[in-house]
């Protein structure tokens, strides 16, 4: 019979890979915790409607991207393709403008698209978010790009720039949407069959399609920022002027849009070289407007979210793991067949004392025990043999220097922890 395998544009993370998400997730979480965000656990699923709204029917996402279907009640729900839509949803549904503001929240989970898979590009994939809600501030817009650039700091991630743009309010974007659409126009018949629908409904999107050939169209399209209000401009030259304050490498790209319908002045994207052609780590935003599309009432945020595959290909490419995988701290050897639940007491008792330990379970020789403990990178071992069981003692031996001592069983874990870490508690 032919093998099942996973489905295409998913994947196994491994042993091998999956520390160093924990080791994300980890960081992410305490620099949530700095910042002052607090960790939300949202539904995989949503109804399909807040996405429709929520992010825009002329989007990649929604047009084509969606894992849409009804449930056995007939509903359609879609499983999500983004955090921010339900983060502002649950936000309007729990009513949390009663709570003192700006709420700063932040989630992380898989995320489905439809799309073609490429390195760093699958159909589930997952996303830290993080959020700051209820603040029109710019100062909010700067903390965001600050919690994300934090995060990579701590991770030992360098060399990342910050691409920044503004797409305006409703106030001064349709003066922008007919400078760029006199500038379409004229060459609408060269654009994608994609661009050219969406021409009417959403000039702006052309500037976000991946097409090589609208790309080099849009080369030399008017800029957002000239057209931008007074209130909008001076929104951007605050996070602009910030960013440049902490040291952020910031390069503004008027072609910026993001795929999301619901973005209002600030648009970022955060890049690294080692991602190649899908080299965005994060994206991120204002979305003034949110809140009143999904039926809620005005709720300014602003907030950004990454790829954990992207990250951690990143940190790779970088060379940036801070420590490496977690080891077995102690490997406990029998030296005769006699000794094994000894073995197992004793694994138990190191273990209950804070120790990573591990012992045998096939009945391997004592050679091929202390071959198995080398292979796992146990710093010690614990020989066990007729002479310790009688005794009550326990050979310890450093696999770094290869020397071995006798120690009373009962002071095994003790003696193990200040060898390991200096402190008989570990
Ligand atoms: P891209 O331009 O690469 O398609 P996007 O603009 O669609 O990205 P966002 O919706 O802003 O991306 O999502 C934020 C981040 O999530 C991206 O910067 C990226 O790190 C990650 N991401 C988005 N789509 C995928 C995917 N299909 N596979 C892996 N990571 C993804
Ligand atoms: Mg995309």
């Amino acid at each position: 019979m032919e093998m099942i395998k996973a489905p295409r544009g998913t994947r196994d993370v491994l042993g091998d890979e999956s520390w160093k998400w924990a080791h994300v997730l980890k960081v992410c979480g305490e620099v949530a915790r700095d910042f002052g965000f607090r960790e939300i656990l949202l539904p995989i699923f949503e109804h399909t409607e807040l996405f429709c709204r929520g992010i825009g029917d002329a989007t990649d996402i929604v047009e084509k991207e969606m894992y849409t279907f009804l449930d056995k009640g007939d509903r359609s729900i879609t499983l999500r393709p983004e955090l921010t839509a339900s983060m502002m949803r649950s936000y309007v549904e729990h009513d949390m403008n009663r709570l003192p503001q700006p709420l700063k929240l932040w989630g992380w989970g898989p995320m489905f698209r439809y799309e073609r898979p490429q390195k760093g590009r699958y159909r589930q994939f997952y996303q830290v978010d993080f959020e700051i809600i209820g603040v029109p501030s710019p100062l909010a817009d700067l903390e965001t790009i600050d919690t994300s650039m934090e995060i990579y700091r701590r991770l030992g991630l360098s060399n990342l720039q910050v691409l920044i743009n503004s797409v305006g309010c409703p106030k001064c974007r349709p003066v922008y949407r007919e400078v760029l659409k006199q500038f379409i126009a004229d060459r609408l018949g060269d654009f994608c069959e994609t661009c050219q629908n969406r021409f009417d409904r959403n000039p702006l999107r052309v500037l976000d399609c991946k097409n090589p050939g609208c790309k080099e169209l849009t080369e030399n399209a008017p800029s957002m920022i000239d057209s931008l209000c007074e209130e909008c401009r001076e929104h951007f030259d605050t996070v602009t002027d910030g960013l440049n304050r902490i040291g952020a490498d910031v390069r503004v790209d008027n072609r910026l849009v993001r795929g999301l319908d619901y973005y209002t002045k600030t648009a970022y994207e955060i890049l690294a070289g080692e991602l190649g052609a899908q080299n965005a780590m994060c994206g991120g935003g204002r979305y003034d407007n949110l809140a009143e599309a999904i039926g809620g009432p005005h709720v300014p945020g602003v907030g950004f979210a990454s790829g954990i595959e992207r990250i951690v290909i990143t940190m790779e490419g970088q060379n940036a793991y801070p420590g490496e995988a977690p080891k077995t701290d102690v490997f406990v050897v029998t030296a005769t067949p006699g000794a094994s639940t000894d073995a197992a007491v004793l694994v138990h008792n190191l273990r209950s004392a804070g120790l990573s330990a591990d012992m045998d379970f096939t009945g391997r020789a004592m050679k091929a025990q202390m071959k198995l403990a080398s292979q796992i990178g146990a710093r010690f071992v614990c020989i066990l043999g007729e002479d310790e069981i009688k005794s009550g003692t326990v050979g310890i031996k450093d696999m770094t220097t290869g020397e071995q001592e006798s120690v009373a069983r009962k002071d095994a874990s003790a003696h193990l922890a200040v060898a390991l870490t200096g402190n008989p508690h570990k």
